[in-house]
């Protein structure tokens, strides 16, 4: 109990600090700093975390130097940007940087990318980013108390959100979970009669696996009660209208939108206005991909993020490697800011089988972690029943090839399925790779 109170006092602190980074801003009242001093203050934290870094013999380019002299918040646009390569060469400096520092650990992407990044966190800036996602899910219409249902593709790759520790994990820890990569009816059912007992719940999951169990409630006629679901909202893949609406029809409220990603926390949080609010933990700019040039407001380009907790990683104009576009919003829910007008990078989706069974492209992630040596993948679809899984790493082995050909095929109905070794893979505009494709749609258009 006591332990439970320091941990409790150190979060307070954190979050209530005058100082700009840990301010009551991002806890008492979440959108403070949307007001007209936001970008001098977020410029200040920026300062003082490249000092930081510079310290550590990171960030050492002469645009940081040049930045930290300067006050224009149009020098951001000056400092070299950071994309996924580029963060794996610098992890091993950062853990050999850190390594006497107990509340540093670290962590990695891949859950529905399929392209594993590693970083550092440290637990000061889980502290304090957590008052900064409790505002977001309160924009999301999450309340504290509100018990949580989750429609996701396995437990294995559930967000952060449900590892968390302390006081944080009380708050979010009533999360009933039911996964599966390639729902059936059943699983659809128990989804349900989940929901049906948690009334008033928040809701949310997969867009595609939300999207398809609204199809089959519609389809079965099944009924919630009014007010079994208190709010929803997707996460991991965009979320387009013909989603949005069909899940309206099921479940009786909006399906909103969530953007986030295992780098950064919650990026972007959806009012009841339909406004995808920025969490004001970071700084977004969209970029040509080709020649990181800012975009105007409002044009869609590959998004940059700087983090201005993460005081570990310099996670500083990161190429998240997803496809949006910023603007600057007053918004009618009383919040003025920067918001994510457009948001189109991942789309993992669904995709039918020849039986009519539908299958989930983030799959195939999880099954590839049993191949260690493949360090990237994408699943090419030549026809209805025949499939090759490209791949790069190290070439498999004649035995292991044969293993994971016929894994797959199992996993397909039995369709035929090649494993390829190439030197690359294809990539999509924004930089990210694929990994679905349906060349006989490609043939089409
Ligand atoms: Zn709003």
């Amino acid at each position: 109990m006591k332990r439970e109170i320091i941990k409790a006092k150190y979060w307070w602190r954190c979050c209530c600090d005058s100082a700009f980074g840990w301010g009551a801003a991002w806890c008492r009242d979440g959108f403070l700093l949307a007001r007209p001093d936001y970008e001098a203050r977020a410029r200040e934290r920026l300062i003082v975390l490249l000092d930081g870094f510079k310290r550590l013999g990171l960030c050492t380019e002469p645009e940081y130097a040049a930045f930290a002299k300067s006050v224009a918040s149009e020098q951001l646009s000056h400092l070299p940007v950071l994309d996924k390569p580029g963060l794996q060469k610098l992890f091993p400096r950062l853990q050999e940087n850190y390594k006497h520092r107990a509340d540093v650990y670290p962590n990695a992407t891949g859950g529905s990318t399929g392209e594993p990044v590693s970083y550092l966190r440290s637990k000061l800036q889980d502290n304090a980013g957590g008052g900064a996602s409790y505002e977001m899910f309160k924009l999301l219409g999450w309340r504290p108390g509100m018990l949580r249902v989750s429609l996701w593709g396995s437990e294995r790759d559930i967000g952060r959100a449900e590892k968390r520790k302390g006081w944080w994990k009380s708050l979010l820890d009533d999360t009933t979970l039911v996964g599966a990569y390639a729902p059936d009816e059943e699983v659809f059912r128990r989804f349900v009669d989940t929901i049906e007992a948690r009334p008033g719940c928040a809701v949310y999951g997969f867009t595609s696996l939300l999207a398809e169990c609204a199809r089959v409630m519609v389809k079965n006629g099944w009924q919630l009660a009014p007010g079994a679901v208190g709010t929803a909202w997707v996460g991991a893949e965009a979320v387009s209208d013909a989603q949005r609406e069909v899940f309206y029809r099921a479940f009786g409220v909006r399906l909103r939108d969530h953007y986030g990603s295992r780098e950064c926390s919650t990026i972007a949080a959806e009012c009841d206005h339909r406004t995808r609010h920025i969490n004001p933990r970071y700084l977004v700019e969209a970029v040509d991909h080709a020649t990181r040039r800012v975009l105007p407001a409002g044009e869609v380009g590959s998004l940059l993020v700087t983090d201005l907790f993460n005081e570990v990683t310099p996670l500083i104009r990161y190429e998240i490697g997803d496809l949006g576009s910023v603007d600057w919003g007053d918004c009618p829910c009383g919040r003025s800011g920067f918001c994510l007008t457009e948001l189109t990078g991942r789309t993992a989706g669904l995709f039918e089988l020849e039986s009519g069974r539908k299958v989930s492209a983030l799959f195939f992630n999880h099954l590839l972690k049993e191949f260690p040596t493949v360090l990237q993948f994408q699943v090419l679809r030549d026809g209805l029943a025949e499939f090759r899984v490209a791949y790069t790493g190290e070439a498999l082995s004649a035995d292991e090839q044969a293993r994971l050909e016929s894994v797959v095929s199992h996993l397909l109905e039995g369709a035929r399925v090649t494993a390829v070794y190439m030197e690359q893979l294809d990539r999509s505009a924004s930089g990210k790779l694929m990994q679905y494709r349906d060349l006989r749609d490609e043939a089409e258009g």
